[in-house]
């Protein structure tokens, strides 16, 4: 951004730019001691089989837990994060825990899970991706087959050949991938079909106004394209038991919502999978 204000930026600092740059690296500078002793976790939100209404995945949501028991939402946390190479540390901490904990939860007899992380557009900038999640699957034992990664369409925008190189490799590994808060942003249906998405995720700013009219509409143009392109659509923040049957009946084939339940600490997730299992 500062280049698009010109070369004058970097000559006269105005108070106020170098007040925001403080703060921010004082936020920066917490957010790594926070990664270091532990504070960053993840939480487990179910994704649900619409037409069983039984829980098949979990998708990762990070929390920072500060000590005096306070959480912080991703929102307040993440973008900072996005600014530096701390994102990729933080990513790489919730896949860690994520793949942990799914493995875990298979040797527990709880099933075979699906698990879904997401993952910043920084990570196709630079480094090595593909060899990064291989190792974290290797380090927990997580068949790949049971891991997806979540990007947004912000991630195609700059460099679409080396982003298809790196989910092709991911791809080949055979872990899964999906397009996160589809509809929001500027994709070109011809990348969402090149790049071979395995999952579609609906934002959930248009399943909130079902059953609007203008939102059903949109909904039914997204699932139309999930359907024809064969990547399996998903609904986020489904809220009401309305926008669930109306969802599943226009074929939308997963959920993701606080109808169903809001992320929670894995202990609590847990909870969840013995209650599915004993009913
Ligand atoms: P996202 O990946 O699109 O995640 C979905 C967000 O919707 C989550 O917000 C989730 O808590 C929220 N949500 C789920 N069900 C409902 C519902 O029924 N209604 C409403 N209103 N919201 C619902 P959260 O956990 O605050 O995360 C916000 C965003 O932060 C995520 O959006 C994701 O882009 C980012 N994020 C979270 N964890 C990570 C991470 O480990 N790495 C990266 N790079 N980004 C992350
Ligand atoms: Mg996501
Ligand atoms: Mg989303
Ligand atoms: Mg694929």
């Amino acid at each position: 951004q500062a280049k698009s204000l010109g070369k004058n930026i970097y000559r006269f600092h105005s108070p106020e730019l170098t007040l925001k740059a403080q703060r921010r690296m004082e936020i920066e500078r917490e957010l790594r001691l926070a990664l270091d002793s532990g504070e960053i976790v993840a939480f487990f939100q179910p994704v649900i089989d619409l037409e069983t209404q039984k829980i098949v995945g979990a998708e990762a949501l990070a929390r920072w837990c500060k000590r005096d028991g306070t959480l912080i939402s991703p929102v307040d946390f993440i973008p900072v994060a996005e600014q530096t190479s701390l994102i990729t540390d933080i990513d790489f901490s919730v896949l860690s825990q994520a793949c942990h904990q799914a493995r875990g939860w298979d040797e527990a007899g709880l099933g075979r899970l699906r698990i879904s992380c997401n993952i910043s557009a920084r990570h196709f900038q630079r480094g090595n991706l593909p060899g990064e999640v291989k190792r974290v699957l290797e380090a927990s034992k997580l068949p790949p087959s049971q891991l997806t990664l979540e990007v947004t369409e912000t991630v195609y925008m700059e460099n679409i050949e080396q982003v298809r190189s790196i989910l092709e490799s991911i791809d080949a590994m055979g872990v899964s991938s999906a397009l996160d808060d589809f509809g929001t942003g500027y994709s070109s249906l011809s990348y969402v079909r090149s790049l071979s998405f395995d999952v579609l995720k609906i934002d959930k700013s248009f399943v909130k106004n079902l059953p609007e009219e203008s939102s059903l509409a949109l909904i039914r143009a997204m699932l139309g394209i999930a359907i024809s392109l064969e990547i399996i659509p998903l609904a986020e923040g489904i809220e009401t038991r309305e926008q669930f049957l109306l969802l599943k009946s226009l074929g939308c084939k997963l959920g993701q919502g606080y109808l169903f339940s809001p992320p929670v600490p894995a202990a609590q997730f847990q909870e969840l999978l013995k209650k599915q299992n004993t009913t």
